[in-house]
C-alpha cells in the first residue's frame, strides 16, 4: 500500500519529505512551485540536493508533482497558454531533476471555444511540453476532473482522446480523484456501482494508465460536477469505497493521497480513518 497526502514545502522542498514522515506516509504529493503565482523562485541545487538527500533517508517510497492551479494547457487566450506551457514545462523539468516520475495535471478548461476545440489544443500542448523535455522520463498524469465550468476530463472518453491523439502515449498516464469522478457521474458508493465504474475505465483507457488516486469524500451530490472535497467517511461518498479500493490488490501498487480540507489539523485523522479500512 502506498497510502499518504499532498504536504505543505513551506521552509524548503526537503520539509515535504519531514511532513510526510510525521503522516507515516508512504507516498506524497507536493507543489514545487506556487500554486497561485505564474512567478515563483527557482529551487537551488542545494535545495534540490537537500530534498532528494531527506527523501533518500526516508520511508517514502512514492512521491508525486501537482501542477500549479493557474495553468491552463487549452486556453484560447494567447498569453495564458504560452504561461501555462511555460510552467508547466519548467515543472517537467524540476520533476526530472528531482527523480519524480509523475506530474498531475488538469486537462484545463476551454471557455468558450467548446471541447472538441480544447481537447485538440490539449493534444497540441502537450506534444509540445514533451518534444521540449525529451529524453525526460516524467509521467503526465491527466486528472479526471469534476466538470466544473468548461473543464475537460470529466468523462473516460476525454482521456482516451487525449492518449489517442499524443505522439508520446507512453508519456500519459491518469491520476483518478474519487471526489472527482463521482460528482461528473461515475458512481462507487457500492460494491457493484465500484465495479461497473473500474470495469468502464478499463474498457476505455485501460487500467494499466492509472498511476495515482486522489482519496477524497465529496461535498456535493452525485452528477453535480461541482468540485468540493470533504473529510474521508464524512461526504456522500462514505467510508465504502474506500475500503474497497484500499483493499484492492489491482491497487497495491499504486500512490494514493488524500488532498482533504484543513490539511495541518486534519490529515493524521483522515490517514487514521483510512488505516483503519485496510484488511489485513
Ligand atoms: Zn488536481
Ligand atoms: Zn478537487
Amino acid at each position: 500500500m502506498l497510502l499518504g497526502a499532498h504536504v505543505s514545502t513551506a521552509g524548503g522542498l526537503y520539509k515535504s519529505i519531514e511532513n510526510g514522515e510525521k503522516l507515516e506516509c508512504e507516498a506524497i504529493q507536493i507543489f514545487v512551485k506556487s500554486p497561485n503565482r505564474w512567478v515563483s523562485k527557482e529551487p537551488t541545487e542545494d535545495d534540490t540536493n537537500r530534498f532528494k538527500e531527506s527523501w533518500q533517508a526516508s520511508a517514502i517510497q512514492s512521491i508525486l508533482i501537482h501542477d500549479i492551479h493557474l495553468t491552463n494547457l487549452t486556453s484560447p487566450k494567447p498569453d495564458v497558454l504560452e504561461s501555462s506551457r511555460d510552467q508547466v514545462r519548467s515543472q517537467l523539468q524540476l520533476a526530472d531533476v528531482l527523480g519524480i516520475p509523475y506530474f498531475v495535471t488538469h486537462m484545463g478548461a476551454h471557455l468558450d471555444a467548446g471541447e472538441d476545440e480544447g481537447l485538440r489544443l490539449l493534444s497540441e500542448s502537450l506534444n509540445l511540453m514533451f518534444e521540449q523535455t525529451a529524453g525526460g522520463e516524467v509521467m503526465v498524469l491527466l486528472e479526471t476532473t469534476a466538470g466544473q465550468g468548461s473543464n475537460m476530463g470529466y468523462t473516460f472518453e476525454h482521456l482516451r482522446r487525449t492518449i489517442d491523439n499524443s505522439k508520446y502515449p507512453e508519456r500519459l498516464g491518469v491520476c483518478l480523484d474519487t471526489c472527482h469522478v463521482f460528482v461528473a457521474g461515475y458512481d462507487i458508493r457500492t460494491e457493484d456501482a465500484y465495479h461497473e465504474t473500474f470495469d468502464e475505465f478499463d474498457r476505455v483507457i485501460g487500467l494499466d494508465r492509472l498511476r495515482a488516486f486522489h482519496l477524497n469524500d465529496a461535498k456535493a451530490e452525485y452528477q453535480s460536477r461541482k468540485d468540493r472535497h470533504e473529510h474521508i467517511g464524512e461526504g456522500n461518498l462514505g467510508e465504502l469505497p474506500f475500503r474497497l479500493l484500499l483493499n484492492d490488490s489491482r491497487f497495491a501498487d499504486v500512490p494514493m493521497v488524500i488532498e482533504t480540507p484543513k490539511m495541518e489539523e486534519m490529515h493524521a485523522t483522515n490517514l487514521s480513518v483510512l488505516r483503519s479500512l485496510i484488511e489485513s
